[in-house]
């Protein structure tokens, strides 16, 4: 059987509707080189979405890749239950580094079970402390978390999750801010206005709440909203304030995303608990942690009978491979000046986005780092179907990949999110190819 046939058979795929993937794909990617996928047939496109905004290197032989293969010659796997193993604790020692006035390391296999793992360690802080009635979860309209139970639950997108909704636990909202949309003129009146609510919410319902989450720095998913200057350290102390732990979901934006290596230390906004996921390995291996101060951890102290310990773990957590591949990614993002060279290549974006924001279809752009949000509409109103009766996210994807450049949209929102490492050259065309989609849709709708 050929590798093609394979594919198109037995895989099921994410978010996909899989009766449109005959007519849609026929690409099976194989290899990997520098910032390019190759295909079975030779053909390369341009990794334009980081693969799913993880990849930080490109692709094929590098020394993440290096360490992963001695490390898989040394020891592939050994639990973290009842046993420690060498690369899982060099990485936290790493990470707490890194990750300022964090302690502990809590590893799991993907973000969204980082979040599950964040939830219930909010939960049973609170009950160990003998606080039993903070049982309920504050998290961002607009966020996302993953889509595991409890990760839907506080990320909550009705188009994607309105179906699963009597799987979920209650959670309460505070308004998210962005000014796209809303009647107010300036983003320092609407971040108020917000942070208003955010603080009523918490007054009245934190007595009962173990913990605020939301992404840190921007949320992505659920439409590329980042946040004003100052207030993610507001919404900190707000929390502080009301004796609600904050949890900072910087699965997608930290280690460089927005521009920072870790982005609450840019914000100064200090959580009790925060998950890495995505790039923390360059995207090698499917790795993610949750980390706390020592005051949640010492909360778990106790004799064993007195079950305050954590009742969490996954076969796979502390995997050595992914461990090692953590490590020899850190390490190069200090020799190559890896948070430098993202700020220059910000820059340039910055200077091409204005070339979008001429087009009659672009109702708003919003960017930071090596992450942009083009919002397209016609007239005030969504952009769903073009006049040749193909959604639009589909249409740019497939005319992309005719270009040999692999991007995703939200919705009607193009997105700008490559590897972190990406040269000059290599976003030179893919904004490009961007400012080339952008006139067909211009032409089409
Ligand atoms: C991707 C993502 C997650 C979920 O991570 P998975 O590894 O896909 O489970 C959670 N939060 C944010 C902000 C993300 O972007």
């Amino acid at each position: 059987m050929s590798l093609k046939s394979a594919d198109k058979k037995f895989v099921w795929h994410p978010y996909t509707q899989m009766g449109d993937w005959k007519k849609w794909n026929n690409r099976v990617i194989v290899k990997g080189k520098g910032f390019y996928l190759v295909d079975t047939e030779g053909r390369k496109y341009l990794d334009g979405i980081a693969s799913m905004w993880c990849n930080v290197w490109g692709h094929g032989q590098n020394k993440v890749g290096e360490a992963m293969v001695e490390q898989i010659r040394n020891l592939q796997h050994s639990t973290l239950f009842g046993l420690a193993n060498g690369p899982s604790a060099q990485l936290a020692e790493r990470l707490a580094g890194l990750a300022k006035g964090m302690d502990r390391v809590f590893y799991t296999d993907n973000g969204s079970t980082a979040i599950e793992a964040a939830m219930k360690i909010a939960l049973q802080y609170w009950r160990n402390k003998g606080r039993d009635a903070k049982k309920e979860f504050i998290s961002m309209e607009r966020g996302y978390h993953g889509d595991t139970i409890g990760a839907m639950s506080v990320g909550f997108i009705e188009s994607f999750f309105g179906v699963y909704k009597t799987l979920l636990t209650k959670v309460h909202r505070v308004p998210s801010p962005l000014l796209y949309g809303t009647r107010f003129k300036h983003e320092g009146e609407l971040a108020e206005r917000c942070l208003e609510k955010t603080e009523r919410l918490l007054k009245e319902r934190g007595e009962k709440c173990a913990a605020l989450v939301m992404e840190s720095g921007a949320q992505i998913a659920g439409g590329v909203v980042i946040y004003p200057a100052g207030y993610q350290r507001r919404i900190a102390k707000i929390c502080r304030d009301h004796d609600v732990l904050l949890v900072l979901d910087e699965i997608a934006t930290g280690f460089g995303r927005l521009g920072n290596m870790i982005e609450y230390v840019a914000q100064r906004s200090q959580p009790d608990i925060v998950c890495f996921g995505k790039a923390l390995t360059g995207g090698y291996f499917p790795l993610a942690v949750t980390m706390t101060t020592d005051c949640i951890f010492n909360a778990f102290l106790g004799k064993y009978s007195d079950h305050k310990q954590l009742y969490h773990g996954h076969t796979f957590t502390g995997h050595p491979v992914g461990c090692a591949a953590a490590l020899a990614n850190i390490k190069l993002y200090q020799e190559r000046n890896l948070i430098q060279q993202i700020n220059a290549n910000s820059k340039y974006i910055a200077s091409r986005l204005r070339e979008f924001a001429k087009s009659p279809i672009v109702a708003d752009i919003r960017h930071k780092g090596l992450l942009a949000g083009i919002q397209l509409a016609r007239n005030g109103k969504q952009i769903v179907k073009l006049k040749n009766n193909e959604r639009i996210d589909y249409f740019i994807v497939q005319e992309s990949l005719k270009m040999g450049v692999h991007q995703r949209t939200l919705g009607n929102i193009m997105m700008v999110i490559p590897p972190l490492a990406i040269g000059k050259r290599d976003l030179e065309k893919l904004l490009d190819a961007q400012v080339q989609i952008l006139r067909k849709v211009e032409q089409l709708s």
